[in-house]
């Protein structure tokens, strides 16, 4: 049994070792991906429940390295974050979305992207002025461009928040709080902060045919979302089962897998350019 219980100690500190060799390997990669040009914005439609059409789009970020490898968000942002490179990384971001947002008004098509913002984002003193002036550069309206930010954000730096939301509203810039229903349950911030538009988290969406809690669950977030005046917005949205329940109750906006999975430019617009217009 000793034996057994040392080797799997040995096992144990080799995979830890891997995986912290990997996260050092990555986060050397990260350092020159942005010079490298190995970002790549994904885009993933937003339809309204009502008309049908493409109102919105969510701009995911994919890390394409040179070596062929594509890395998911879920495994590069936590280290980005961590590292601090989040923030020239999120700012790429904003100028790429809002060259989008211009690319996309000179075809005719008038869509709103929507970019995720990172805690360590918030901390940074020029992400205001960035944000001006990227929508300055791209000549594109206030308007179309949306920030998305998690319930956790929020609360952890409060003040720094209330400032930046405050600022960014005045610019006409809007804001949706990002997987509403899993970060802390103080709902005081909602009347509080300039919010315009919650997402529901995908986790009540999934099983929301199957399971009682989650209908309720979802239920009452419209209900209180609608009566704050902000818009809803259902994540993770894969079947028309799940659509109908939503489109029945009022929830707003849809996204999923069910309309389109998240695109590369090119594609969004052929998607865009197929579906009801606006
Ligand atoms: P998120 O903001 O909650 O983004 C939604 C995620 O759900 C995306 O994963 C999207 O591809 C996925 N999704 C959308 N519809 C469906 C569906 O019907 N079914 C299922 N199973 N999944 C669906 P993705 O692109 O892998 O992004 C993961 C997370 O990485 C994002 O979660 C966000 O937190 C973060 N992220 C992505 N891009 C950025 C970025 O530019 N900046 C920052 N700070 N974070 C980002
Ligand atoms: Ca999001
Ligand atoms: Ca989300
Ligand atoms: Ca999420």
């Amino acid at each position: 049994a000793k034996k057994a219980s040392k080797s799997s100690v040995q096992f144990y500190s080799q995979e830890l070792k891997e995986a912290s060799q990997r996260i050092i390997e990555l986060e050397n990669a990260l350092q020159s991906a942005i010079t490298n040009h190995e970002f790549e914005l994904f885009l993933q439609p937003m339809l309204d429940l009502t008309s049908g059409t493409i109102l919105k789009a969510e701009a995911l970020l994919r890390w394409n390295r040179l070596d062929g490898e594509r890395i998911g968000p879920d495994e590069f942002i936590p280290i980005a974050e961590q590292t601090g490179l989040i923030v020239p990384i999120g700012k790429w971001v904003i100028s790429r979305a809002c060259e989008m947002i211009s690319t996309l008004n000179h075809r005719g098509y008038s869509c709103k992207l929507s970019v995720n913002l990172s805690p360590r984002q918030i901390s940074d003193r020029h992400l205001l002025e960035f944000i001006r002036g990227s929508i300055q550069n791209s000549h594109i309206l206030p308007n179309q461009l949306e920030l998305e930010l998690t319930e956790g954000v929020l609360v952890d730096n409060y003040d720094k928040v209330q400032y930046l939301l405050t600022e960014v509203r005045k610019l006409g810039v809007s804001v949706s709080i990002d997987d509403f229903g899993t970060g802390y349950s103080s709902l005081s911030y909602l009347k509080k902060l300039p919010i315009d538009h919650i997402k529901i988290d995908r986790s009540f969406v999934q099983d929301l045919v199957s399971d009682e809690n989650d209908k309720a669950i979802i239920l009452a977030i419209i209900a209180m979302a609608h009566s704050l005046k902000l818009n809803v917005i259902a994540e993770g949205v894969e079947t028309e089962l799940q659509r109908n329940f939503l489109q029945l109750n009022h929830c707003n906006l849809a996204q999923g897998y069910l309309f389109s999975r998240p695109l590369p430019f090119a594609q969004f617009c052929d998607y865009l350019s197929a579906s009801p217009t606006q």
